[in-house]
Parts: C-alpha cells; structure tokens; sequence
C-alpha cells in the first residue's frame, strides 16, 4: 500500500467523549488543543475530561459490568464484536494513521506500521475470548470436587501515555475485553485523538454502551478518581516510573489489582562474536526509533572493548542512513519529539553527558528543523553511573560503555534501578542464554531487536513496573480466580 504525503489540517479535528451513551462535544468542556510538533499547527480539539466525568464513566463501566451485558457474553459472542472493531480499524486505518501522525509527530510510514501492530493486537486478543478457562479437581476423594473459575476481575481503569497511543490503548483494552472486564481508557492529554475515534468504532462495531468509555483529560485531574473509585476493581498503567509510583500508591490503599507499565534503560549487549553487521542495524533502531521515545529504547550500548572502536562506527554510519526531515513526508524515518518540554528535558542531558566527562563522540549533522527536533547523539566513553547511564532519557542519545567480557557486560547491563528489556548480540546461543538469565530484565531479544509479537509479554522488574501485559498471561492479569468446592451426595 502507498502512504500520500500528509498535509496538515485547515482546521483543528473536533473530538467529542461519549459518557453512557451520551455524547459530549468540546464546546460542553474547557477544550485540551493539541499542536503537531514539527509545525506547531493545531490539529486536534477534545474536551477535557472532569473528575465528574470520571465518576460518570466508572458508575456507567459498573453498572455494565455487574449487570453481565458483556461479561455474561459467551466467549464466541464477544471474539465476534471484537472481529468487527478489527474490521473497523482496518477499514479507517488511513484515518486512525493521520490523525495519530499529525499528533504525535512520527514519520507517517512508522505511524503505518504501529497501525499494523494495533491490529495484530486485538486480533490475537480477540482469539482469547474463547480461551478463558479455569481449573477442575476430581482428586480431592469420592464425595469432594472443586471447581476452580477464572473470572473477569471487572472494571478496570486503563491509563496510557503519548509514545504509542492507540497501539499502547490496544495492549490493554482488548485482552481486557476479551474476558470479559468493562473499562475506562484515559489517553494521554497530548494524543487522545486515536483513542477517540476507536470510541466511535466500538459503538459502531455494536460495543453495549458503557461497557468502554474514552475519557480524555490530564491525569493530574482524574487520575484520583480513576485509581480509588471503590467502584474500580484494577488500575494499569502505562507511563513514567514517577508517575507510576503515585498510581502504585493510590491503587494500593483501597487494595486493587494494579499493573504498572513503566520506564526503561535498555542495555543493547554486543559480544565480540556477535554478527557486527546486523547488531549496528538493529543499536542504531533501538537509540533511534520513534526519535528514542520508546520504553524499550536500547538506549546504553554495552559492547566488548575488543571489538569497540569499529563497531561504534558501524552504528553511526547505520544512523546517518535514516531520512530526518518532515514526518508528514513517507520517506522520513526520523522525526520531532513529542513536545518542547521533552526536547528541553533531552538537550539537559546532552549537557549532563558533557559535563560529567563523557566524550560526545558523533551528533547528526542535519539542518535546523522546526518544531521539536533534537539530532541524534552518541556518547562514548561513559562509566555506568553517569547520569546518562542511568535515566531514561527518552530521547535519540547513545550512551556507549565499554566492557571486557560477559560477566561485566551483565554487571553493567543490570546496574540501573530500571528492568524492562535487554538486546543481547552473541553468534554462541549457549553463551547468550546463560547471560540471558542473569539479566535482571522482563524481556531479553537475542539476535534482533525491537520485534516483539502480540503473544508474548511485556513485564518490566524493579522501576520498569510490575505485572505484565500481552500473550496469554493478560488473561491472568485481568481475571481473579473462585474456587467452588462441592459435596457430593449426602454429607457424611
Ligand atoms: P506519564 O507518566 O507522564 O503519563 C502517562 C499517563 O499518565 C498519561 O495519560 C497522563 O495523563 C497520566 N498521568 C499523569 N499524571 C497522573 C496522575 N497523577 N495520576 C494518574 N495519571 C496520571 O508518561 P508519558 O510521558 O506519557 O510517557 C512516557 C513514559 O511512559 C516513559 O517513562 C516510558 O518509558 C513509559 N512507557 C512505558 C512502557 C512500558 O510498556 N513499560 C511503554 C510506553 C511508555
């Protein structure tokens, strides 16, 4: 399929939210407006959400859920309003793309591609509706059964960030779904578009109304009611660590299930018989996709001293091939950060790198560029607790250590608070799954990186969160377990 060149908006699209079936346009709100970052035009409108809202959505989320309109649904019943919500999205894919490029400011071609990943994930989702299943006991003797149900845990409040908005909102909404939970889905302030408009397409797919409300507003305001509603039974979150820890807390007091989601400082591990020339391909796409505004940026590079030098350059050359330049253009593959707020956060830790003695070993020579462009930076010459070896930077900066052997190489990869993912390099796959294990990580790719799949999970350890989503395991996630024990025949 052909990706045309976007243009941008003559006017800003209105959003509207959709409470119980009643519809709220921006103009009933104080609006939240959002500008493109790489020309600062502004291309969305939603109403931002109140804390009333919130209250409404929960009430209108609990009242579908205990009255079994979706979670009474035979698997079968609900795989097939999920088909038909994946045919929407297919159907509106160019939509959904375009306004998710236009507020994010990725490349259009990458935003495609996240539109394939959204699929991927309801589809597979969808498959689980009818793969939700307990447990028997026929052992405990000849008069005694147990029956063990896995149950929807029930509504659920899903809070998600900017980095990927409709893909993230479709590692959590489907599988919640898909057994048979109701949920209220709050994007972030600064691309809720998406997320908007799959409200529509739930409605239209037949969705019973309640079962989903999308309720766009600033997690400052509703986050409270959102993650302490005696009405919520779970909280998952994907976003910041700093954040996270506050949803960890709110949650926590009133006891409720709760899966965080959070940052990252991927270790990008290179031994010295790795295949050099795959591994620079893959370093360079782990600092730099999505402008390195990725929870699973591989963001440090930990490569053997022996094999250093070269390989470093091999990474750069890898970089120099990406298009930076307008992200509404198809042929770009290298765009703005999110906001301005982010570029000042990332410039503070070029200068941190600078100033705590690293060496800043390559910046992109590109032409200035409106909007929110930072050029991509690699550090050389850094020791594991710079600072730029230890926060999540968020942002297109390479941070290179240098080590000798495997043994540091773990030591170093697992010597930040974070444990999200790892990408590990070795052409000896003994080697590599024995380093594997000691990876203090959730998930470690061997030989590839940034390739993932809809089956399998993503958990992070330590500040990288807790629980875990995707693959059959969010079947876990969003259920609770009841055991029935039955006496058969007369008590004796
Ligand atoms: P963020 O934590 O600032 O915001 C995430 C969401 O939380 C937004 O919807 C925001 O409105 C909301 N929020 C903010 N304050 C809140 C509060 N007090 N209560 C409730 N909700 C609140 O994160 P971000 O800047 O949008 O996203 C970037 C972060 O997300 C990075 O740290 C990144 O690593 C992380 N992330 C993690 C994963 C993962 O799977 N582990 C995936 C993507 C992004």
């Amino acid at each position: 399929m052909t990706i045309r060149r976007l243009s941008l908006p003559q006017s800003p699209r209105e959003f509207s939210m959709r409470i119980g079936g009643k519809v709220i346009a921006p103009r009933e709100r104080d609006v939240i407006e959002r500008a493109n970052p790489a020309h600062g035009t502004v291309v969305s409108r939603y109403p931002r959400a109140t804390p009333d809202d919130a209250k409404a959505a929960i009430a209108a989320a609990r009242e579908a859920f205990d009255d079994g309109r979706w979670s009474r649904l035979s698997g079968a019943e609900r795989e097939a309003t999920m088909r038909e919500v994946i045919r929407l999205i297919e159907e509106n894919r160019a939509e959904l793309r375009e306004i998710e490029a236009l507020e994010t400011g990725k490349p259009i071609g990458l935003v495609d591609r996240e539109m394939g990943g959204t699929i991927a994930h309801w589809t597979y989702a969808a498959t689980l509706a009818r793969h939700t299943y307990g447990d028997t006991y026929d052992t405990l003797g000849g008069d005694s059964m147990g029956l063990i149900f896995r149950e929807p845990v029930g509504v659920v409040s899903l809070i998600t960030p900017w980095n990927y908005p409709l893909m993230i909102a479709s590692q959590k909404l489907p599988f919640a779904l898909a057994v048979g939970c109701t949920a209220i889905l709050k994007p972030s302030e600064l691309t809720s578009g998406t997320s908007l408009r799959l409200a529509e397409l739930l409605v239209e797919a037949g969705m019973p109304e309640g079962v989903v409300t999308i309720l766009p507003g600033y997690g400052q305001e509703l986050g409270e009611t959102l993650c302490t509603s005696d009405d919520v039974d779970m909280v998952s979150f994907t976003g910041s660590t700093r954040v996270g820890r506050i949803i960890g807390r709110q949650a926590g007091e009133g006891l409720k299930k709760v899966s965080l989601e959070l940052g990252g400082k991927g270790a990008h591990i290179v031994m010295d018989d790795a295949d050099l020339e795959a591994a620079a391909a893959k370093v360079a796409l782990g600092a730099t996709r999505n402008a390195g505004q990725a929870c699973v940026s591989g963001s440090r590079l930990v490569v053997d001293r022996s094999i250093a030098k070269n390989f470093v350059d091999a990474v750069i050359a890898e970089i120099e091939t990406l298009k930076v330049g307008d992200p509404l253009d198809p042929e770009t593959t290298f765009g703005p950060l999110v906001s301005d707020t982010q570029k000042s956060r990332v410039e503070g830790y070029i200068a941190s790198g600078d100033s705590e003695g690293a060496t800043r070993r390559w910046t992109m020579d590109t032409p200035d560029l409106p909007g929110h462009f930072v050029r991509p930076t690699v550090f050389t010459d850094v020791a594991s607790r710079m600072t730029i070896a230890q926060d999540e930077i968020f942002g297109p900066v390479l941070s290179v250590i240098e080590v000798d052997g495997p043994e540091e190489a773990i030591h170093v990869a697992n010597d930040t608070p974070y444990g999200l993912a790892a990408g590990l390099w070795t052409r000896d796959i003994d080697r590599g799954l024995q380093m594997a294990r000691k990876l203090k990580v959730g998930t470690v790719e061997m030989n590839t990186f940034l390739a993932g799949a809809p089956e399998l999970p993503l958990s992070g350890h330590g500040a990288s969160g807790t629980g875990h989503e995707r693959g059959r395991f969010a079947v876990e996630e969003f259920t609770h377990l009841k055991t029935i024990q039955v006496q058969l025949g007369k008590m004796r």
